[in-house]
């Protein structure tokens, strides 16, 4: 078998090798099915209990209430900066506030505005966003339809460290690239959605969580693909579900729940990870400079640059040659980003700061 590298890619990301041991074992033949999940229908009984059961694991691992839909749609991340506001904005004569810390919240902010009016509640672009607002400076229109905010910025690596208080506006957040990694208050979201190819399985299906409230108010104007209502009454079966997507969503989460032991236990390895990383970079001040302020650095995507640009190269080549891989940032900010998912072993984080360490000795 080729041998596996260090991959810190932003997305699509590093998966849990169980969960990628699993469905090899079973590509050919799903036990009891006979044919590849591949092959089998998406109205078949082995794919209803494969969706049942992925529902169920992620309302297991976030405590999802009763009064939440849990969906499995497709389109991405950036089909719901589209989707939410046009089930929930158009035509209400109300507007939307939008907290910027970043490129995915801008780019959600320019789909809402082709639907109806919206509000910039908070723009980080002075600090060229890298910093999370404080309660004081978000400027929230109590009347809004809803307040979104990315909870983490997978491109600047900001991370809010809790969700904003919203004053009872329903909180609509793009939690993409850290859902399931720590627990959340489910009962303070309206909506929070996430693609699935960071952190949750791989890419071609979007989860979206949804306050039963909030889905009864999709206009039935919209056609049914968009209707977030529709959706919820067929259960994610208004067409052919991504299939593969949602059994990788099931064995990850499944890998969570049994392995891992829970977004608790997985919270205090992300954060150990993360804190194992940042701290080599801060000890190396002068030589690596982290993007975001202390405060509101993010536990799944370490920005950070070197300070002689010209190094920038040399480090990127020299580190694949250390098998640590996809380490440059995103080509709109530049610099360097590790991004350590949950399901990075804390010896890949390991690996990748004496890399760092060892660079500088023979650089700095
Ligand atoms: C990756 C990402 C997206 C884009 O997701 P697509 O599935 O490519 O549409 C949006 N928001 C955040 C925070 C992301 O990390």
């Amino acid at each position: 078998m080729e041998k596996r590298v260090y991959n810190f890619s932003a997305g699509p990301a590093v998966l849990p090798v169980p969960a990628l041991e699993e469905a090899q074992r079973h590509l050919l033949a799903l036990p009891g099915a006979g044919s590849s999940i591949l092959e089998i229908s998406h109205r078949s009984k082995t794919f209803t209990q494969i969706i049942e059961q992925a529902e169920a694991n992620v309302r297991e691992l976030l405590g999802i209430p009763d009064t939440y839909h849990v969906l499995f749609l497709q389109g991405g991340a950036q089909m719901q900066f589209a989707m939410a506001p046009m089930n929930l904005l158009a035509g209400t004569g109300k507007s939307a506030d939008y907290v910027l810390t970043g490129s995915w919240g801008k780019k959600a902010l320019s789909e809402a505005k082709t639907q109806g009016p919206t509000r910039v509640a908070f723009d980080g672009a002075a600090g060229n966003y890298n910093r999370i607002p404080n309660r004081e400076e978000l400027d929230l229109d109590p009347d809004a339809v809803y307040v979104h905010i990315t909870s983490n910025e997978t491109i600047g690596g900001v991370q809010f460290p809790t969700e904003p208080d919203t004053g009872g506006v329903p909180l609509v957040c793009d939690a993409s690239s850290d859902f399931l990694s720590r627990p959340v208050s489910i009962e303070r979201y309206g909506i929070l959605y996430a693609c699935a190819q960071k952190n949750a399985g791989p890419a071609g299906v979007t989860i979206v969580i949804i306050r039963d409230d909030l889905c009864r108010r999709s206009p039935p104007t919209l056609p049914s693909m968009l209707s977030y209502k529709l959706h919820a009454d067929a259960g994610s079966l208004l067409n052919t579900a991504p299939t593969f997507a949602v059994y990788m969503v099931n064995l990850v989460t499944k890998w969570l729940l049994e392995d891992v032991g829970g977004l608790a236990a997985i919270d205090r390895i992300n954060r150990d990870k993360a804190q194992l990383l940042y701290d080599c970079i801060d000890a190396a001040e002068g030589f690596y400079a982290v993007h975001a302020e202390p405060g509101s650095r993010s536990v799944m995507n370490v920005a950070f640059r070197l300070k002689d640009p010209a190094l920038e190269e040399p480090f990127l080549k020299e580190a694949e040659q250390h098998d640590l891989v996809a380490l440059k940032g995103h080509r709109s900010v530049g610099g360097c980003r590790a991004s350590i998912y949950n399901a990075m072993p804390v010896e890949g984080v390991k690996a990748l700061c004496q890399f760092m360490d060892d660079f500088r000795a023979k650089h700095g």
